[in-house]
């Protein structure tokens, strides 16, 4: 028998950097080298003395249920150092703790949305915002980052599409895949054009310890903002901590009783001894993060130094997160194209830059969380790949 699938399911996008993981570990096991850059998550242990709270945690007996919204000693120390990094008075009831940042996208989603309510979110951008707008019916606004608007808001643009059936604006600075940053005045203007609605602004700020170039600035600390911001944010990448699965929001307490409603409905709570370790991580030194963040910084300048000396390519310094989108419309517009010939042929995982939207023809994402030499590595093939490249159409 065939399975129905419900309506639903057609309108699930994905998220293709597993996908393409997928792929490159098939092309192992029948036996080739491929260098990974596409998947975005720090190559990095999780600092050592995390790892011992969560152990500790775990002998200690928080082995079971935690409440929904998460401990409140978690939600405490989520709660400080939302207080401390973005300036804002933050209490444990406007904190949520989840397994991954992305429920708190998809609970906003679920929680605010119906259908026909807009949703405004950058194209290129973090596949799912697209996906689970498009889930939950909304009518989908993207907005475009241009390359020669250094991957920003256009603000006539943003101001264009912002109205009365504008539900929710999803902003995400830095930026994943482009790497640009949303300036003070950027944010204050994205906040002016938002305040006079009835919008409320999902600033996903999961890369906000990972710049390079001048601190983040969350539209959160525009006054009046904070009540009209859902925080998303995690310890994913900071703490190099994706597989423990914890991110957290920090929105007004009525919103996180829907969202607490809504993990009753589906996880129940983030694992008791990831959130103690979390305790652990926001509370304790932070030199492991100095440290990965200076990492970064030194990977991004050879990655970026490879990339535009190769024919061709073109790619902007990006001021936060650890992706490099460099512009290979000259070479191939169909970046998936050339993706894909970049994987079998040339032993190199990376995603093209229209698995973030429309907005990516031309482009390509490389992450640069991998050590140096693979990067240079990757970057040696791919110099290789290109001059054997045949475009689809002749120029
Ligand atoms: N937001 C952005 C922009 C991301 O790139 C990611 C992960 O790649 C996430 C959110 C989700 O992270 P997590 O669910 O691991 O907290």
């Amino acid at each position: 028998m065939n399975l129905e699938w419900a309506q639903r399911m057609g309108t699930l996008g994905t998220e293709t950097a597993f996908e393409v993981l997928a792929r490159a570990r098939n092309l192992e096991r029948q036996g080739k080298h491929i260098v990974h850059l596409e998947i975005g998550e720090p190559d990095f242990d999780t600092p050592a003395h995390i790892t011992e709270a969560a152990i500790k945690a775990m002998r200690d007996g928080y082995t079971h249920y935690t409440p929904a919204a998460g401990i409140l000693e978690a939600r405490q120390a989520v709660a400080d150092y939302v207080t401390r990094t973005r300036r804002i008075p933050v209490k444990p009831e406007h904190v949520i703790i989840v397994p991954g940042s992305k429920n708190v996208l998809l609970f906003a989603m679920l929680a605010l949305v119906n259908p026909g309510d807009e949703v405004v979110y950058p194209d290129p951008g973090y596949p799912i915002y697209e996906s689970v707008a498009r889930f939950v019916g909304a009518t989908l606004r993207p907005i475009r980052l241009r390359e020669e608007n250094d991957f920003r808001f256009d603000l006539d643009e943003f101001r264009s599409l912002v109205g009365p059936r504008t539900r929710m604006v999803v902003i995400n600075s830095p930026h994943n895949p482009c790497g640009s940053m949303l300036d003070r005045a950027d944010i204050e203007a994205v906040a002016a054009a938002v305040l006079p609605t009835r919008a409320l602004v999902l600033s996903d700020e999961i890369y906000a310890q990972i710049a390079y170039e001048g601190e983040p600035y969350s539209i959160a600390s525009v006054p009046g903002m904070q009540d009209r911001t859902i925080i998303l944010d995690g310890m994913s990448k900071t703490y190099a901590m994706t597989g423990w699965r914890v991110g957290f929001g920090v929105m007004r307490p009525e919103l996180v009783e829907r969202m607490a409603q809504l993990m009753i409905n589906s996880s129940s709570c983030a694992a008791g001894f990831s959130q103690i370790a979390t305790i652990a991580a926001l509370n304790g030194p932070q030199d492991a993060v100095t440290a990965m963040v200076a990492e970064f910084k030194t990977r991004r300048q050879i990655i970026i130094d490879e990339l535009n000396r190769m024919d061709g390519v073109t790619c902007r310094s990006p001021r936060g997160a650890f992706y490099a989108f460099p512009n290979v419309s000259v070479i191939e517009p169909e970046s998936k194209r050339l993706a894909d010939f970049l994987l079998e042929e040339g032993g190199v995982a990376c995603l093209a830059g229209t698995s973030f939207g429309a907005g990516g023809r031309g482009f390509l994402r490389f992450s640069y969380a991998n050590n140096q030499e693979n990067i240079r590595e990757g970057m040696r093939r791919v110099r290789g790949a290109l001059q054997r490249y045949r475009p689809a159409v002749a120029r």
